[in-house]
């Protein structure tokens, strides 16, 4: 905790890099049972440069984790058809127990027929409308990474979440809506907010718990907040600053919220690092249904 400011600064960098450390620690008993290592397939189409480094990242990240990392690389210009017959292909790989197609796709690809095209028990992004439907049902099934990681951060700070006030505000299918259905899930109150919601302040402040996944700089001022409310920012948004040099902030006005808040995510360092772990621990918990073995608690 900084000195003179109130709230306690969640460290995702740190509790990213221990359950990646536990996810590969449970690679060996996987390639045991199996005589192979889990594999994650990434596709990459065109020439994105933000993209290329998430894509990179994530064949470092699976790979140090001890598994296998497919990595399919593809031009601007691939038809839609090429695209969805590499899914194919990898859906009917054996080695393959997780793919990621790293959006956003060129204009010409429809990014929800690709994201129909992967077989739901290797859709490690979680985005499958049959994913996202067992999650809305409470089944099992992979969950957005993302969220996933925030859950994981709020339920290592504040233990059983029943009962609390959530805001969730954004209503993404990527993030906002898997967000809210997990809180559902873990019995808090929610309430989701996005651009049409009338107040956000007061909402805000009502909120014992707030996930802010907006995408616009600093929206979430902490003078809404409650105080000792538990902030979780998942806006990564980057702006110029008067030098000419440019500076990523999130959702949530930090220094602000410092002050008010029992605990707030830092950007970057906190949600950003938990969604690669969750993509490495959906991997292994792919291969582990694939497999038909227990899925080992992360
Ligand atoms: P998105 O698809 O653009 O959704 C943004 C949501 O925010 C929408 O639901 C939108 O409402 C709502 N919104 C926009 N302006 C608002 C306002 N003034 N007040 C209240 N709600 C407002 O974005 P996303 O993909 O969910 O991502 C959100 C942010 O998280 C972005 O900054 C993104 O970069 C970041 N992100 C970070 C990670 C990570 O790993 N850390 C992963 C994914 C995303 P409507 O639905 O009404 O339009």
């Amino acid at each position: 905790m900084a000195a003179g400011v109130g709230a306690a600064i969640i460290d995702g960098k740190a509790f990213a890099a221990g359950l990646r450390a536990r996810v590969g620690a449970a690679v060996p008993a996987f390639q045991a049972a199996t005589g192979r290592v889990p594999g994650l397939a990434v596709v990459l189409v065109g020439e994105d440069p933000a993209s290329h480094v998430y894509v990179r990242n994530k064949g470092i990240a699976t790979r140090e984790a001890g598994m296998a990392s497919f990595e399919h690389r593809l031009p601007a210009d691939v038809s839609e058809d090429e695209l969805l017959a590499l899914v194919a292909a990898l859906n009917g790989d054996d080695g393959v127990d997780g793919i990621l197609v790293q959006m956003p796709c060129p204009r010409h690809i429809s990014e929800a027929r690709v994201i129909a095209a992967v077989d739901p028990d290797k859709d490690v992004d979680g985005f499958h409308p049959v994913n996202a439907g067992r999650l809305a049902s409470g089944l099992p099934g992979l969950v957005p990474c993302t969220p996933s990681g925030c859950l994981m951060l709020l339920q290592d700070r504040l233990g059983d979440l029943s009962g609390l006030e959530a805001l969730v505000i954004g209503r993404s299918n990527i993030v906002g809506k898997p967000m809210a259905a997990l809180l559902v899930a873990a019995s808090a109150t929610v309430t989701v907010a996005h651009s049409r919601t009338r107040d956000l302040a007061a909402h805000v402040g009502r909120a014992d718990i707030v996930v802010a996944a907006v995408g616009v700089p600093e929206l979430v001022r902490g003078a809404w907040l409650k105080p000792g409310a538990t902030v979780i920012d998942v806006g990564m948004n980057r702006i110029a600053l008067p030098d000419g040099k440019t500076r990523l902030v999130g959702d949530v006005a930090f220094a602000e919220a410092l002050e008010v808040a029992g605990a707030i995510t830092p950007v970057p360092g906190g949600v950003g690092p938990m969604t690669i772990a969750c993509l490495l621990r959906n991997t292994l918990i792919a291969a582990h249904a694939r497999a038909g073995l227990a899925v080992p608690s992360l």
